[in-house]
């Protein structure tokens, strides 16, 4: 391992939940934190200026970690900023690398979503329906200025070009471990690449039917886990629960399907696969003794797209 690498960290369009996931590596940030010179932490944890950032010379920090979507023209600019200072750059966590969470907002309008937040909400009090400019002045002589407010979410790498990806909303700590001690290691695998066992979550999961020596059966019916309580002995797709660890990384060691929650896909998807959600769909329609079952799943694209909408091959086209 190298005496020490410079780490800058760049929350974009998140909820922190991936910067609360690095704090959280517990005995792992022990190890790697002696190895650690943190240049850039912003804007949650280092009392730093982006200009601090920007004053810094190109290429000078070894690791550069983004979390966080693209909406807003100052997430674009800090990501780029980001790619040229940094020589190695990874997109943390499902919003950097696929869209995430936020991204199933690019199913409406910008207008849809202004309409919402600034005027239709309960907790809104607008009279005068004000909603967010770019500039505007205050007092005759003060002028503000806001960033501008894209129409969609992209990802990371839809702005600069990203080294390495990693899933988890927000990251298992294993995810981030793993992906620090590589950079530190030097054991990184072809840039572009996911960092990940390669296991999907249906590998590393104690309900999967192959673990106890069973065939996989056909879904009958499909259920909710609010309607009925999980066999925890049973596979939770087989018994109708929609659970897409079949095309999910599993480097989260299939945590959420342990307590009866099926997996979103979060992890991002399996290696080789291009769309997640439309092999997704593929796999669980794969799974049903009837295709007519697929009418009972509610709201489909924002099951099969939670995580990764952003990223589809299908761009605009689901609404
Ligand atoms: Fe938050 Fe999840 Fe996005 Fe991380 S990936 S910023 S935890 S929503
Ligand atoms: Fe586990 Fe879900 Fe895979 Fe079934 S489909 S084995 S519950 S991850």
């Amino acid at each position: 391992m190298p005496e020490k690498i410079k780490l800058a960290y760049l929350l974009a369009g998140g909820c922190a939940g991936c910067d609360m996931a690095v704090v959280d590596l517990s005995e792992t940030l022990l190890d790697v934190l002696p190895h650690l010179e943190i240049v850039f932490w912003a804007p949650t944890v280092a009392d730093v200026k982006y200009k601090d950032l920007e004053a810094m010379p190109d290429g000078s920090i070894d690791l550069g970690l983004v979390s966080g979507m693209i909406r807003l023209s100052e997430q674009e600019h800090m990501t780029r900023v980001m790619r040229k200072k940094c020589k190695t750059l990874v997109a943390l966590g499902a919003c950097a690398s696929l869209g995430g969470i936020p991204g199933m907002a690019n199913m409406h309008t910008k207008e849809e979503i202004y309409q919402t937040a600034y005027f239709d909400t309960y907790s809104t009090d607008n009279p005068e329906g004000v909603i967010p400019q770019t500039k505007c002045l205050v007092d005759g002589k003060y002028e503000l200025t806001l960033p501008e407010f894209y129409k969609d979410v992209r990802p990371v790498s839809a702005v600069v070009e990203v080294d390495y990806f990693t899933g988890g909303c927000p990251p298992h700590h294993s995810f981030i471990g793993a992906a620090l001690t590589a950079v530190l290691e030097g054991k990184l695998p072809p840039r572009g690449s996911w960092l990940t066992s390669g296991k999907a979550v249906c590998d590393v999961c104690a309900r999967n039917p192959a673990q106890r020596g069973r065939e996989r059966e056909l879904i009958r019916e499909v259920r909710r886990v609010v309607d009925a309580r999980p066999d925890p002995e049973k596979c939770l797709l087989q018994e109708g629960y929609i659970c897409l660890g079949p095309v999910t990384q599993g480097d989260c060691n299939a945590q959420c399907p342990g307590v009866n929650i099926p997996c979103r896909g979060c992890g991002g998807p399996i290696p080789g696969v291009k769309d997640f959600g439309l092999r997704a769909v593929s796999a669980i329609a794969g799974s049903m003794a009837d295709e007519k079952l697929v009418d009972q799943i509610d709201c489909p694209a924002k099951l099969f797209y939670r995580y990764s909408l952003p990223s589809s091959i299908l761009g605009g086209k689901l609404k």
